[in-house]
């Protein structure tokens, strides 16, 4: 393992990420303990360093799961990051502000009590790293709000000594959002967390935020820098040209690779599920071998071809508030899938009640909580009517 630097603290360059822990049943909930524990411990055992998780996760379990994994290591042996989760929350004026619908029935919605809550799931006394969590166009008012007092509050944490060191992460759909947040708040975070990799280069405009980020002279933490598996299962052509130019590597270790050539990058998370997926990523952060000038080029064509799929990451946050329970991320996948001329996925949307788009209401519940602002009842919509044509292949 590799090791970079975040405001002086060494950190490796592969982070754990604990969004995606393996379940006993697919539900994100039911984290399956003793699988999810032996990655930890592998992480453990060969110098990952970083462990990311935030108050949603796993519908709230991962801090729960983490806080009980670590708790068997000296604190001094890894950094723990976690996040404020006013992304999630509906900013009220006035200093109020309540859960959204997908935290509905959480017990806890000031400042104060949430992050004291965190600390106590955890089992920490302090955090290394406190992130606000997607800091974007529709929950600046809450984070920039005096009256509800964020900013105010981790900083007085971090004077207190409760948080190390403080950043932020943004799905923001503009790289300005982020620069006037970090000109208005300047000297206040050490680091910025953005959802990078060569396909959102182009899609997301993260080359411009990463020259913001650069400009402020602050680190990346980079999430989905496989785009939630979408770069590791890459359509058979693309994935036969990176066998051909550079044999025996997999898409994902082309992606991470391209995440090593960006200076900035500090630490590459990824949301582990498997222990092969664990020993693939140890070995392609054994030491530094980013993509060189060609190879970045051919990555560039590739994502060019990929500009057309629905920008889906799999995070889940959307499914929560369905009041239909449906899988929206499995539905847009198997979307994307038609478009790689894969239709085997529609049969499924006939047998399972949660895969039917058409028993979609339209709440638009799903579209307002969605990081990558994907306008997903109308991608139910076009499903529903792709199911609809007597010419579909059944
Ligand atoms: S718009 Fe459709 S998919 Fe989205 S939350 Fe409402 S019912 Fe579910
Ligand atoms: S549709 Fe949006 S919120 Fe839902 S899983 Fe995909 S990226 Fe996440």
């Amino acid at each position: 393992m590799y090791y970079k630097e975040i405001a002086g603290v060494k950190v490796s360059a592969l982070g754990m990420g604990n969004m995606r822990l393996p379940t006993t049943d697919g539900k994100e909930e039911n984290i399956d303990r003793e699988k999810a524990r032996e990655i930890i411990d592998y992480a453990m055992s060969h110098g990952i360093t970083y462990y990311d998780t935030a108050y949603r996760y796993h519908g709230g379990q991962s801090e729960l799961f983490i806080g009980e994994a670590l708790s068997n290591y000296p604190r001094d042996s890894f950094c723990l990051a976690s996040k404020f989760p006013g992304h999630m929350m509906e900013h009220k004026g006035g200093g109020v502000m309540g859960f959204t619908s997908a935290l509905a029935g959480r017990p806890d919605t000031t400042v104060d009590a949430l992050f004291r809550d965190q600390l106590s799931r955890c089992r920490v006394d302090y955090f290394d790293f406190y992130l606000l969590h997607n800091v974007c166009e529709n929950s600046l008012p809450l984070y920039t709000d005096p009256e509800v007092g964020v900013i105010d509050y981790v900083r007085e944490q971090k004077r207190l000594g409760k948080i190390r060191h403080l950043g932020f992460s943004s799905h923001a759909v503009e790289a300005a959002t982020i620069d006037d947040f970090l000109t208005r708040y300047e000297g206040v975070f050490d680091f910025v967390q953005i959802q990078l990799n060569y396909l959102d280069w182009i899609l997301q405009d993260a080359k411009a935020k990463v020259e913001v980020i650069r400009k402020h002279g602050l680190k990346i933490v980079v999430m989905e820098g496989v785009r939630g598996g979408r770069l590791a299962n890459l359509p058979d052509e693309q994935a036969a040209r990176l066998q051909t130019a550079r044999g025996g590597d997999s898409p994902a270790r082309w992606a991470l690779r391209w995440l090593q050539a960006i200076p900035e990058v500090a630490v590459v998370l990824s949301g582990m599920t498997t222990l092969d997926q664990i020993v693939e990523n140890v070995e392609t952060f054994a030491e530094p071998d980013p993509a060189n000038e060609d190879e970045q080029a051919l990555l560039a064509e590739i994502a060019d071809s990929m500009l057309d799929l629905v920008p889906c990451t799999a995070c889940r946050y959307c499914t929560e508030g369905c009041p239909m329970q449906l899988e929206i991320p499995k539905i847009i996948a198997a979307h994307n899938s038609l478009k790689n001329g894969d239709f085997m996925a529609y049969y499924d949307m006939d047998a399972d009640p949660a895969m039917d788009p058409r028993r979609c209401v339209g709440c638009g519940a799903c579209a307002a909580i969605c990081p990558q602002h994907i306008d997903i009842p109308d991608i139910m919509n076009r499903v529903a009517e792709r199911l609809s044509q007597p010419m579909f292949p059944r």
